[in-house]
């Protein structure tokens, strides 16, 4: 079985070596973490297929909303002279959707616009294949890459996006590598976010002199943001924290039921109201299964399309479920979680329902 702590050094080291060029390395591999995370294969030492156009929806939804404008500056991705590809890309489809400057999701802007957002899939997948998925692999000092996550070798610059259909139009990651990468996404992800707060930072001149939270731009932290759903839920759920029940002032938070820093996921089946108390003490911690367990039953999932469809708003029902399930079956038995204000738990694998069950 792969080592998660080996493979996670090796994933750190090739990011760390010199300076990076452009953050798509960053956004690739979080894709591939995200993705390990919600299509945990059955078996630790399984291989897993990553189907290419749907590594390339995931670096799209990561860039979706860092293209608006921030403080007035187009934010660059890269030092000058790397491509733009992924970005032109992006900027397209927010054009044709007439996203504007808004926060309009994704899913919405899709369906708006679908010849335009397979476009954007397309060219971000032919960007995927000529240079991140082909040069990730290269370790400090190595003159060649070393495949140890996924065989490489029909990628590269000159590869078109027939030779790669040809192959099956997927990438496989290794035996072992997804699970560990599912493993470790609670560490790697935000070790990515802050090497990408720093390129950004490092790549925008602007951004040395203040110190602007470019950080809630890049990965969506504008609560405000959240702010939409608090009046509908009132209404459908009562003003009552989902955790203990207290009621709710005007201006309680919302919480997400699976942490933002494991899973930036932010359609409503992953979102509660809370007060103030459970929000901050539950922070970053995973919560009970028994929590999950409430937050995807029935009743509510129901309740939240009537919200989705008046919001606008996706549920990622089916998301929410992929990382739950991925989540909790890659955590070592006993491991602490949170179960309500200054309670913790420990993981019981033993918990059945039907979102963890095997598929
Ligand atoms: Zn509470």
């Amino acid at each position: 079985m792969t080592d998660p702590l080996l493979l996670g050094q090796r994933v750190l080291a090739i990011l760390e070596h010199g300076q990076r060029d452009a953050t798509y390395k960053l956004a690739t591999l979080m894709a591939l973490i995200e993705h390990s995370l919600e299509n945990l294969p059955a078996g630790p030492d399984d291989p897993l297929t990553v189907p290419i156009p749907e590594l390339a929806h995931r670096v799209l939804a990561l860039y979706w909303h860092q293209v608006r404008p921030f403080e007035g500056h187009e934010l660059a991705q890269r030092r000058t002279g790397s491509r733009t590809r992924i970005i032109d890309a992006t900027k397209a489809l927010r054009e044709v959707a007439r996203a504007g400057n808004s926060r309009l999701s994704l899913e919405l802007a899709s369906g708006r616009a679908p010849a335009a957002y397979t476009e954007a899939i397309e060219r971000i997948a032919l960007a995927l294949i000529k240079q991140p998925l082909p040069r990730l692999q290269k370790l400090p000092g190595a003159s060649r890459n070393d495949p140890f996550l996924y065989d490489d070798s029909f990628l590269g610059e000159n590869v078109s996006r027939s030779s790669v259909r040809a192959h099956g139009d997927a990438i496989v990651l290794r035996p072992g590598v997804a699970t560990a990468l599912a493993r470790l996404a609670g560490l790697l992800k935000p070790a990515l976010e802050m090497m990408w707060v720093e390129d950004v930072r490092r790549m925008n001149k602007f951004l040395e002199s203040d110190v602007p939270d470019v950080a809630g731009h890049l990965f969506g932290r504008e609560r405000t943001a959240l702010a939409a759903v608090r009046g509908p839920y009132k209404e459908t759920f009562g003003p009552h924290c989902f955790y203990c029940s207290a009621h709710l002032p005007a201006d309680n938070p919302i919480d997400h039921v699976l942490p933002w820093s494991l899973v930036g996921i932010d359609g409503l089946a992953n979102l509660v109201l809370a007060c103030r108390r459970c929000n901050g003490d539950k922070s970053n911690a995973l919560p009970a299964m028994a929590l999950v367990d409430r937050a995807l039953s029935d009743t509510r999932l129901s309740a939240l399309d009537d919200i989705a469809t008046q919001l606008q708003w996706p549920t990622q029902r089916e998301r929410v479920v992929a990382a739950a399930r991925g989540i909790y079956r890659g955590q070592p038995p006993g491991v602490p979680t949170w179960s309500g204000y200054k309670h913790s738990e420990r993981l019981d694998i033993t918990f059945s329902s039907w979102w963890i069950a095997q598929i």
